[in-house]
This record gives structure tokens, C-alpha cells and sequence, in this order.
């Protein structure tokens, strides 16, 4: 396929590279994205995760409880070959960094290093208090699933607990977000890999690399607002296309192909 082989090109003739990934790099690790058919918004109203809702409204807090409880396989979770593939272009010293809109780990499950891993949306792994700050590791408050499942709170100061991940209606973590930024303006090239690129602002941060003159690679099964922009376009399955890209890699770099 030709696009293959040209994100294969792109890859070996950039120096700084930056993924940047979406709910669609994790599908084929068994974790639904929110908006294709039989992703969460199908099963949960989205209205019950604003910040708003989560501390005023019991029932919206039981109920994200409730999502995050059923996501326990977040746990279980392991990465498929297109976050092995990310992780490969780190270890060929051309990954600058992973901005990732993903909350599940997978990234650093596959071996980048987490000081390489942005987390625009934070990290399903942990819980905070929203009284005392303290922070602890979600295995040790998960609750079950069932119905009737309290929502746990702080063993220090019984304040709200709430897992470190960014609710609708909250900012997005200031100084993650302007390093993405500053390190998109320097990129020379930016991959887009599993993303709608719907969800602002992280959406914004492709255009701040092509706007600093960085080309853009997108690998998404369906259209998004980018594509136009985008010097190699592969509608497909992040994890089949990125084995095929990293093959074609490895060949180029091994000077078996020019
Ligand atoms: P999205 O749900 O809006 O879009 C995901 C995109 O990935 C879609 O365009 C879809 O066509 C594409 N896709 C699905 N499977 C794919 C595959 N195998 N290969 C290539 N593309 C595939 O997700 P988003 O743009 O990331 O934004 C929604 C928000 O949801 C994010 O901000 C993120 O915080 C959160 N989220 C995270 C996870 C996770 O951590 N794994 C899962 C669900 C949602």
C-alpha cells in the first residue's frame, strides 16, 4: 500500500517525531472509544461526567463510579501492536514525545518512558481527593459494579474521591498542555494515530506543529476534521497499519530500500 510506505519515508527522514493518540489507538486493546457504534456514549448519558454534576449529584457520581468499576479491564488491559510500534520508534531514538488524549497507561505499558508520555486527560490508574488533594492508586477504592455501589470517599478526610482524569467542564492540566504545545511547534513530523480530533483543545495541538511547519501523518478508521491537512492520510486499524509502517521502517533503515 502506498501510504504505508510513504508514513514509512516520513518516519526515517524526521528527527523529531510526536504522536499524538486518541481513544481508536487503544480499541484493539479491548477498550471502546466513546463515540463509535457500541462506544461508551451509547451505554452512559455524558451529562453525568461534567465536574458540575460529579460533586453536586450523588447518583451522576454513583454512576461514574459504576463506568469506571465496569472499565475495570482498564486494569487488565495490554498494549497491541500500535502502541509496540510507538514505543519501537522511541527505542530508534526518533520519538520527541507521546501526547496522548488516552487515560489507560498503555503507552508506558509498552515501554515508552512516562517523562515522554503527555496526558492531556490524566491517568485512569489513579484517584484524587477533591478535599485533601491526596492521591492514591484507583486498584485500592474501586468499588463493584452493582447498582448499589457507593461512590468511596477519602480515607484521610471522607472527601470526594474522583479518579485523576479530566471531567467535562474542567480545565486541562496547564503545564502538560503548554509543553505539548511548545514541543508540537518544534516537531518535524506529527502522527496522528486513533483520534476524531473532535475534542478540543487537545485538537488544536496537530495545527500548532503544521502551523510551525511540522508535517502531519493521520492513521484513523474514519474521517476527521484534519485530513485535508495531512501529507499522508491511512484510513485503517492503528494497530494492523503501524506493524505494516514499522516493517517498511525497518527495512529502510537497514538500507534495503531507498
Ligand atoms: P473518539 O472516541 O472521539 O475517537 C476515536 C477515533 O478513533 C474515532 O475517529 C474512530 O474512528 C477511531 N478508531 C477507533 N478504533 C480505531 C482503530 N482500531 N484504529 C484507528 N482508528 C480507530 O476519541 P478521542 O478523539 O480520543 O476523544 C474522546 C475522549 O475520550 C478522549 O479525550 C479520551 O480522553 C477519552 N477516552 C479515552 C480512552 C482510553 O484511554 N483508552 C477510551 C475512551 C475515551
Amino acid at each position: 500500500m502506498q501510504e504505508i510506505e510513504s508514513l514509512a519515508k516520513l518516519i526515517t527522514e524526521s528527527r523529531r517525531i510526536i504522536v499524538f493518540t486518541g481513544a481508536g489507538v487503544s480499541t484493539e486493546s479491548g477498550i471502546p472509544d466513546f463515540r463509535s457504534p457500541g462506544g461508551v456514549w451509547t451505554r452512559y448519558d455524558p451529562e453525568d461526567f461534567t465536574i458540575e454534576r460529579f460533586v453536586s449529584n450523588p447518583d451522576s457520581r454513583r454512576a461514574f463510579w459504576r463506568m469506571s468499576a465496569e472499565s475495570g479491564f482498564l486494569a487488565r488491559a495490554e498494549p497491541n501492536p500500535a502502541h509496540y510500534a510507538i514505543a519501537e520508534l522511541d527505542r530508534l531514538g526518533r520519538l520527541d514525545c507521546v501526547i496522548t488524549q488516552n487515560i489507560d497507561d498503555l503507552h508506558q505499558k509498552a515501554g515508552v518512558s512516562s517523562e515522554k508520555v503527555l496526558e492531556l486527560h490524566g491517568n485512569m490508574h489513579w484517584v484524587v481527593c477533591l478535599g485533601c488533594r491526596r492521591r492514591s492508586p484507583m486498584l485500592d477504592v474501586l468499588p463493584g459494579a452493582d447498582e448499589e455501589a457507593e461512590a468511596p470517599v477519602c480515607c484521610e478526610c471522607q472527601g470526594i474521591l474522583k479518579p485523576d482524569v479530566i471531567l467535562f467542564g474542567e480545565t486541562l492540566p496547564v503545564v502538560t498542555l503548554k509543553e505539548a504545545t511548545r514541543r508540537a511547534q518544534m516537531c518535524d513530523l506529527f502522527i496522528v494515530i486513533g483520534s476524531a480530533l473532535l475534542v478540543y483543545p487537545a485538537a488544536y495541538i496537530p495545527t500548532y506543529a503544521t502551523g510551525a511547519g511540522a508535517r502531519l501523518a493521520i492513521v484513523n478508521l474514519t474521517p476527521t476534521p484534519l485530513d485535508h491537512e495531512a501529507v499522508t492520510l491511512i484510513h485503517g486499524k492503528a494497530g494492523e497499519v503501524m506493524s505494516s509502517v514499522m516493517e517498511r521502517v525497518r527495512l529502510r533503515l537497514a538500507g534495503d530500500l531507498s
